[in-house]
């Protein structure tokens, strides 16, 4: 893969670990630090520019930092998340994160084109030395 986009950003969110026998299981927040890398094959054009320079755009990429209100996943309670269920440990949050994130990206790629070559890789800390990886 000779191309690898590679963003962070962080966002606020409350939750609670229901059944946890301990603090994990009363409601706290954290704020949760995202590293996301993506490789491609091939250089595509985007929403914002038509000629093939670009992996993907990296406003794609950041769509979790925004305001849960404005679709994202900032200042969101996370149990109560339509995407996201009740089980919201750092595993099932990476998870979704790389679901959503692959979903928005071959969204915005040009009629035709599936994306195939895209590989993304998520990391998600809970705390600054606590972090999740997830990719396929
Ligand atoms: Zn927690």
């Amino acid at each position: 893969m000779p191309w690898k986009l590679q963003t962070e950003f962080t966002f606020d969110s409350a939750h609670i670990i229901t059944g946890y026998d301990g603090p994990c299981g009363r409601l706290h927040g954290h704020t949760y630090r995202v590293r996301l890398e993506l490789t491609s094959e091939r250089l595509r054009p985007s929403a914002h520019v038509q000629r093939d320079i670009m992996v993907a755009d990296f406003k794609t990429l950041k769509w979790a930092k925004k305001d849960v209100a404005q679709g994202g996943l900032d200042h969101a309670y996370l149990n109560e998340h339509p995407d996201l269920g009740d089980d919201t440990t750092a595993e099932v949050i990476a998870a979704y994160l790389h679901r959503e994130t692959l979903r928005r990206v071959r969204e915005s790629l040009s009629p035709g084109d599936g994306g195939e070559d895209l590989r993304l890789k998520v990391s998600l800390w809970e705390t600054p030395d606590s972090c999740c990886e997830y990719w396929e």
